[in-house]
């Protein structure tokens, strides 16, 4: 049966969002996730994704996945609270725990789930929310789920934020939130000045570390152990879909945390459980990141390689400190013109533009993993020079 079209006006949105540069085709892998892939019908040297360590297609993830297959079966068939939690569900709580050196760990589908669902049940009419302005979408998700009250600082002005601070006490709780890495510009968060201030203000801390975790620190354990507070941070959310290669977000902390919100987290208690070989696949990886160190060297060796050719270059990195590293070119329009030469090029890096970043600071997004070669940065640094030069963002080598 047909029956009235009820959404002709999407196809008007859509044509609004193409005009506007602001439409996205879906890029689409025919092979695994790694270092070269093979993308929209090209191979290419993927500098795009989140896959830090290279453990997205690892053997030993492999293997831990297909044997909780044939252990647990594919599904959970329920939410946690009902009957989907298997012991493997458990068991990888207080590895992730002992990992993060917290009392207790909870984990959710995803990290936007876990920020969602936590800042929501925490937070309410009378409490206020302090958060710095180039926080993740899912962190500003979570406060519009709540009635609390918004104050946004500044990006990493610990001045300002201490200034929030002193002028909010009449709040019932005060929660400081941060990103760890934040994801635009590669740089961090001053944890150390940011824990202390919390101290100082009897305020709550909440770092969400999704870039941070599996790349900063020793172990991997996190933007906090970088700046050595980890004691300090009161909600220590992170992800395992990035670093870790697999899926789902986590909230680390004292245990009444964990059995607050096993109890209250909407995101929590209505969604399915994980399916054991996601489970088994991270708890390989958190095994991985301890006794194979040789990742987070390649990591760093990577980093320090390829900023280091891009600034020999005369490209603007700003001010990133992590594996993530922006070429920022200004215009928009360049931006995406740079991103589609340097395909054509064999690699692959996306644009990001307004309203993503400033109007005047479009870029495109590099990201270097563990699993890349030094032929294959030095194969993209020589499209980089080659394109930049090309389309006068840096002059003629
Ligand atoms: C990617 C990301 C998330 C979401 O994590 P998923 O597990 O992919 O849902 C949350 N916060 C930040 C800062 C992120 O970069």
């Amino acid at each position: 049966m047909h029956g009235k079209n009820h959404l002709e006006f999407l196809k008007e949105e859509v044509e609004s969002l193409k005009k506007q540069n602001l439409f996205n085709a879906l890029p689409v892998l025919e092979s695994e996730q790694q270092a070269r892939v093979r993308l929209n019908g090209k191979d290419v040297i993927t500098l795009s994704t989140n896959n830090y360590l290279g453990f997205a297609n690892h053997p030993r993830l492999r293997k831990a996945a297909i044997e909780a297959i044939h252990k647990w079966g594919f599904g959970t068939g329920a939410v946690r609270q009902i009957a989907g939690t298997m012991k493997i569900h458990m068991d990888f709580e207080e590895q992730l725990a002992r990992y993060k050196r917290t009392e207790a760990a909870l984990v959710f589908t995803a990290g936007i789930a876990a920020n969602r669902g936590t800042i929501q049940c925490l937070f309410d009419e009378g409490d206020v929310i302090i958060s710095d302005e180039l926080n993740h979408g899912s962190i500003i998700d979570g406060v519009r789920l709540t009635k609390a009250g918004r104050k946004i600082y500044p990006h990493k002005n610990t001045d300002e934020l201490k200034k929030i601070l002193s002028e909010s006490n009449g709040f019932r709780r005060r929660l400081v939130v941060t990103d760890g890495v934040f994801s635009m510009d590669g740089d961090t968060a001053p944890l150390d000045q940011i824990a202390e201030l919390c101290q100082q203000y009897d305020a709550i801390l909440m770092v969400d570390d999704a870039h941070g975790d599996g790349v900063m620190g020793k172990d991997g354990r996190g933007t906090a152990s970088h700046y050595k507070v980890d004691g300090l941070v009161d909600i220590d959310m992170g992800t395992l879909s990035k670093a870790f290669g697999c899926l789902g977000g986590y909230i680390a902390g004292v245990q009444e945390l964990k059995d607050y919100l096993t109890n209250r987290a909407r995101t929590f208690i209505f969604t399915t459980a994980h399916p054991p070989a996601v489970v088994a696949a991270c708890t390989e990886a958190i095994r991985m990141v301890q006794d194979e160190p040789q990742h987070l060297q390649n990591l760093w060796k990577n980093t320090k390689h390829f900023k280091q050719g891009l600034i020999d270059l005369g490209f603007n990195t700003g001010n990133s400190e992590t594996p993530i590293t922006p070429v920022i070119v200004g215009e928009s329009s360049l931006a995406q013109q740079l991103s589609a030469e340097l395909f054509k090029e064999g690699i692959f890096v996306k644009p990001i533009v307004y309203p993503l970043v400033a109007k005047d600071k479009a870029r495109v997004r590099t990201i270097v993993t563990a699993q890349h070669t030094k032929e294959d940065l030095d194969t993209a640094l020589e499209a980089f020079g080659k394109v930049g030069a090309r389309l006068k963002i840096i002059s003629q080598q």
